[in-house]
């Protein structure tokens, strides 16, 4: 694979490109741009079993929704779209969203969810978050970055930079909504690994494979006994706080499995809001 700027150009033949691939040594695969090769084919057909949209919209209620409305966001830019779920809980909810991701083959799960839960057309881009106000026009009330997505980024470089392309894609008082997983409890041993509130189906077993401070690798396996894998940055809640506040944004607030109040070991994820005033 070879790449520039903002675009990773994948060699292999095209059947190939269907596969993940981490090569000889798995949990050496550090490279940000690696997410490319892991949502792909299997994966992305089964990302709806993993996600299981009806349980989901259950468990996070109108929290998002809740948190955009107090804003008065209207316009809003799902940054990691995934296969839709949450650009189509939005659309469903009036609010004008446009959905990007980096992986064409996501976007492309996305856009025929969009069609297949309730007739929505998509407005799709494929644009990496390092990259972002190249490859998306305008401004925004709001951005989303969800569903623990910006654990693939590798390097702190990557991190800021991303972070301050979200904060310039934002109008001048607008909201970053982002969260992560628990990293913190994985790291120190104190992970319940519940998974209740995001990964919600029950027949896929999401489980770490390999933890050490620069790489969560987890394995899914589904009913079929088909297996996949995630290489992941564990990214610790108050470095990330840090990171935020460092590009600019002024007001911070970390909810914990969508409470305001917790333990630091309870939650599955954390959700932080960012706001630029
Ligand atoms: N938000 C969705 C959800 O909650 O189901 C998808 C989450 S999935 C864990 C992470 C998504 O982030 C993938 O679709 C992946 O392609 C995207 N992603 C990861 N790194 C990215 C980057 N640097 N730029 C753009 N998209 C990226």
């Amino acid at each position: 694979m070879t790449a520039d700027a903002g675009t990773t150009r994948d060699e292999r033949e095209p059947a190939m490109l269907d596969q993940q691939v981490f090569g000889d040594n798995p949990t050496e695969v550090r490279d940000t741009d690696h997410y490319t090769r892991e949502y792909v084919g299997g994966l992305v057909d089964k990302w709806d079993e993993l996600i299981d949209w009806s349980k989901r919209y259950e468990t996070e209620g109108r929290f998002f929704t809740e948190q955009l409305r107090a804003r008065s966001a209207r316009t809003v830019l799902d940054v990691a779209t995934g296969t839709g779920f949450h650009s189509v809980r939005l659309l469903e909810e009036g609010f004008d969203t446009v959905s990007a991701d980096g992986s064409p083959q996501m976007l492309a799960r996305a856009f025929r969810n969009g069609f297949d839960y309730g007739g929505h057309v998509l407005r799709v881009v494929n644009a990496d978050w390092r990259w972002l106000n190249r490859d998306v026009h305008g401004e925004f009330d709001a951005i989303i970055c969800l569903g623990n997505s910006f654990t693939h980024l590798f390097s702190e470089h990557d991190r800021r930079k991303a972070l301050a392309e979200f904060y310039a894609k934002l109008r001048y008082d607008g909201v970053l909504i982002i969260d992560q997983r628990n990293y913190d409890a994985l790291l120190d041993g104190e992970s319940s690994n519940s998974h209740t509130y995001y990964y919600c189906g029950a027949q896929v077993a999401a489980e770490p494979d390999h933890v050490d401070q620069g790489l969560a690798r987890y394995k899914y396996t589904f009913p079929d006994e088909s297996e996949y894998f995630l290489n992941m940055y564990p990214l610790r809640k108050n470095y990330m706080r840090g990171l935020l506040r460092d590009v600019g944004f002024q007001r911070l607030e970390t909810f914990g499995d969508f409470q305001a109040s917790y333990a630091d070991s309870e939650p599955d994820f954390f959700i932080h809001v960012a706001e630029k005033l």
